[in-house]
């Protein structure tokens, strides 16, 4: 130390200015650990005056939120080194926390029962307040305030990692049904609403033994430390779903109920890793949604095998696209009074290079699902017209080509435009193409719907709806839509057996009727047998389709049928 400071520090009166004007808190207490001195930094930091402190030990301050190992620690150091440097956290007078760096120094070590010691304390609450904030919108999600993706992750990782935890337990995936619905129809904070609710309904189920987090959009997963049998997870998810079937959440004054699609895996039975057991209940949860949603799947194998399948497909449809494995082929419809062709629906297929000819059945949902039906919809538009035109050539020039329209394609906003510019492009009268349409596609948006059909109409396109009865609308709904044919679906033919009458014949009877007084004609699907053409004739259906004429064929087969339909003896 050098003279001058020596000097400085020998006049009492500086010691003491400098103790009383310093930021930092200081306490000095005695060997007995009383406190003696604070100085006002100290006092304004803690809310106590000296008066109040004088003699009291300092965990008079302690919080209870500084681990007992830290203390330990300090006092140990204190005895081998004098001095001791770490965190505290302490309570103010006003209950309040204080985060403090404290420095303990003992003075006159060498003698411990005359020591002093002193506390040198920065007050660090402001900092770890910002830390606390930022750590937890790193680990939170603020709306739910539930765990997001980063802390589950956390939380399942060191789950994992702790060796002697060898428990079984399962892990829950939940998506909510329909939930870009709700958003897109009444908006991001209807869509906030739902999910806030949604998250505290599953605390609530849940409870505290579980870990509930919102992982990303309308996913939910939660870590089921009560679970480890296949029959408490079942209980858990069943209480769930009864508590979402009784207790709808109201929007905007309605109620609506929501359901949630749930796929479970097992650990260790499904994965020991905290990605595999993730994606495995992911997986189970598309096996739930793929079976109609509202619904759970645990993981098992063959899932994995059919969502593998599922990515190959996709991937070969791609490919197939590309390489124009397409096809169309035809099946006729015929007028059941003059048993002449009416005129043919286009329904496409894939030329598979192993497998052979493919239904739809066996690509068109995937296809839908990977956004490439739009394409393969056009594709069939445009070939199924130029075909009609070559057989106007040849004299076959008054029937009528029925095209299947998905409801992606008719979403397209350019929908009734291209279809009109492929008409005018080959020639052909647009009164020949019939587009089948289904119910559901005016569900979303009538107007909408409804401009794209008169544009579509007014150039004398035809409008048919497809698979009429297995929906939900009546046809009184339906005469709001220009429609020109309802095709009814061929499952009402199924049961219909030459002089067995079921439920269904009277269905069919009542629907053509209504139909017709309606002024649509009817088209009969699925007449397999003579019996059943007879009976659709006798309920006045005016076009028949079915086995019974043909199975789809392609093009040049198809021509074949034309003239032998022509002398169609019945
Ligand atoms: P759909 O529009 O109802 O077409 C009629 C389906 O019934 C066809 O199946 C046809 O082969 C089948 N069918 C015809 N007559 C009979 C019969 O007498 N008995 C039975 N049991 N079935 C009969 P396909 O070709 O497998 O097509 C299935 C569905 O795929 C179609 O049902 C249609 O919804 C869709 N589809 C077909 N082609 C296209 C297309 O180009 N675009 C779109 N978006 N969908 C298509
Ligand atoms: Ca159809
Ligand atoms: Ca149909």
């Amino acid at each position: 130390m050098n003279q001058e400071f020596k000097n400085f520090i020998s006049d009492y009166d500086n010691v003491i200015q400098m103790f009383y004007q310093t930021n930092d808190g200081l306490i000095v207490t005695n060997s007995n650990r009383e406190i003696i001195f604070a100085n006002p930094a100290f006092e304004k930091m803690t809310g106590y005056t000296m008066e109040e402190l004088h003699l009291r030990n300092p965990n008079y301050l302690s919080s209870g939120n500084t681990e007992k190992h830290i203390y330990e620690e300090m006092w140990s150091n204190i005895k081998d080194h004098g001095s001791w440097s770490g965190e505290l956290v302490n309570r103010k007078k006003n209950g309040e926390l204080i985060y403090s760096y404290t420095t303990i120094t003992q003075i006159n070590e060498n003698k411990e029962h005359d020591s002093f010691y002193i506390g040198a304390v920065r007050d660090m609450t402001d900092q770890r307040e910002a830390e606390q904030k930022l750590d937890y919108l790193a680990h939170y999600d603020l709306l739910t305030n539930l765990p997001n993706r980063t802390k589950f992750k956390e939380i399942l990782t060191t789950k994992l990692k702790d060796a002697e935890h060898h428990n079984r337990f399962a892990l829950l995936f939940l998506d909510l049904d329909r939930f870009k619905l709700i958003n897109d129809t009444l908006g991001h904070h209807a869509g906030d609403i739902l999910l806030k609710d949604f998250g505290n309904r599953l605390r609530y189920i849940f409870g505290e033994k579980n870990i509930v987090s919102r992982f990303g959009g309308d996913e939910f997963l939660i870590l089921l430390e009560d679970g480890s049998t296949e029959k408490k997870v079942i209980q858990y998810i069943e209480q769930f779903f009864r508590y979402q079937r009784e207790n709808p959440i109201f929007i905007e004054k309605r109620e609506y109920y929501i359901t949630a699609s749930v796929g479970i895996s097992f650990y260790p039975d499904h994965g020991i890793h905290s990605d595999i057991l993730i994606q495995n209940a992911d997986t189970a949860m598309y096996s739930s949604k793929d079976e109609g949603k509202n619904n759970f799947h645990f993981f098992h194998d063959s899932i994995k095998e059919n969502a593998f399948k599922q990515l190959v497909l996709g991937n070969h449809l791609r490919l197939a696209l590309e390489k124009c494995q397409f096809d169309v082929h035809y099946q006729l419809m015929v007028n059941t009074n003059t048993m002449k062709p009416y005129g043919l629906e286009a329904l496409i297929r894939w030329n598979h290079p192993v497998k052979g000819v493919l239904g739809p059945n066996e690509f068109l949902h995937e296809a839908e699902e990977l956004g490439l039906i739009v394409e393969m919809d056009y594709f069939v538009m445009k070939k199924a017209i130029e075909q009609l035109k070559q057989w106007n050539e040849k004299g076959y020039n008054d029937m009528v080509i029925s095209i299947n329209v998905s409801k992606k394609q008719f979403d397209d906003a350019e929908f009734a435009s291209r279809v009109i510019h492929i008409i005018n492009n080959t020639g052909i009268n647009p009164h020949q193409v019939s587009l089948e349409i289904t119910e559901n596609y005016a569900l979303n948006d009538v107007d909408d719907a409804l401009e794209k059909l008169i544009a579509l109409k007014n150039k004398g396109v035809r409008i048919a709806l497809d698979d009429f009865g297995i929906g939900y609308s009546s046809l009184s709904q339906l005469i709001q839509f220009p429609i020109d044919t309802v095709k009814i679906d061929k499952a009402f033919l199924k049961n219909i057996e030459g002089e067995e009458l079921g439920k269904d014949v009277a269905l069919v009877k009542a629907i053509v009727q209504m139909a017709k007084q309606l002024g649509f004609s009817v088209i009969c699907e699925g007449v397999e047998k003579e019996s059943q053409l007879l009976f659709v004739k006798e309920q006045g259906s005016d076009i028949a389709q079915g086995y019974f004429f043909n199975k789809p064929l392609p093009a040049r087969e198809v021509e074949q049928l034309f003239d032998i339909c022509n002398e169609c003896p019945v």
